[in-house]
């Protein structure tokens, strides 16, 4: 999932101080997970700004609503009643959802309400981690299902740095070492050759350093 938190409340009424009419608009999957833009956080949210605009003696007219997804235009679709009605809308969607939104309302602005963060799970409840960096050629298959370029601070491919301490990572104490973690999955799954295989320098292109990248599914393009 994407995961993303709240920006602060004096960026948000900072950005939207142009504005008199306001639609605040959820995202009910990823980042309702993430406690940063579903239902609850837009209820939330409009009643803190609405409380804050109050003690500084201004008002605005704010709307609340949460579609199923800001990143699908089926879903997005359920909003425009919603949006016809507004000056700005305050997207709590990840950037994708925003410009999702963005693309859909030409005319309107759109303003993004959470910052968009990493590609994580949720590993205790409260607790979220990066996971994958979505470098386009993903190699987990070599790692036992832990990835090196987004867990091991170095981005090592080839094996641990020799740094790490007690299974923890020397450059965050509050990490662990990837390397430790794939070395322990290997042997586990029986895999530990995969260690003897060179990893070359990894081609890059695919991932964002080769510009925005495209998926095109051309057995579903109608
Ligand atoms: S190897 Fe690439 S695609 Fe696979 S999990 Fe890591 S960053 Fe994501
Ligand atoms: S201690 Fe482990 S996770 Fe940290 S940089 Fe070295 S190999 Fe990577």
């Amino acid at each position: 999932m994407i995961v993303g938190e709240q920006k602060p409340i004096a960026e948000i009424l900072s950005i939207l101080e142009p504005y008199e009419k306001l639609l605040i608009l959820g995202c009910g999957t990823c980042v309702k997970t993430c406690f940063a833009g579903g239902e609850d956080e837009v209820a939330a949210l409009a009643s803190v700004l609405r409380l804050a605009l109050g003690k500084d003696g201004r008002k605005k007219e704010i709307q609340e609503f949460t579609v199923e997804r800001q990143c699908e235009d089926e879903f997005i679709q359920e909003a425009a009643p919603h949006v016809k009605e507004c000056q700005a809308v305050l997207s709590l969607a990840c950037g994708a959802g925003v410009q999702g939104m963005v693309k859909r309302f030409a005319k309107v602005p759109v303003l993004p309400g959470v910052n968009t963060t990493f590609i994580g799970i949720q590993e205790n409840q409260g607790l979220f981690t990066e996971e994958c960096q979505g470098c386009g050629n993903c190699g987990l298959a070599l790692f036992g299902g832990i990835c090196p370029v987004t867990r091991c601070s170095k981005k090592l491919l080839n094996g641990p740095c020799g740094g790490s301490r007690n299974g923890v990572c020397e450059v965050d104490p509050d990490t662990e070492c990837a390397w430790q973690l794939i070395i322990e999955r290997l042997t586990t799954l029986n895999q530990l050759d995969n260690l003897k295989l060179y990893i070359p320098p990894k081609n890059w292109q695919p991932s964002l350093s080769g510009g925005p990248r495209k998926l095109k599914r051309e057995d579903h393009i109608i």
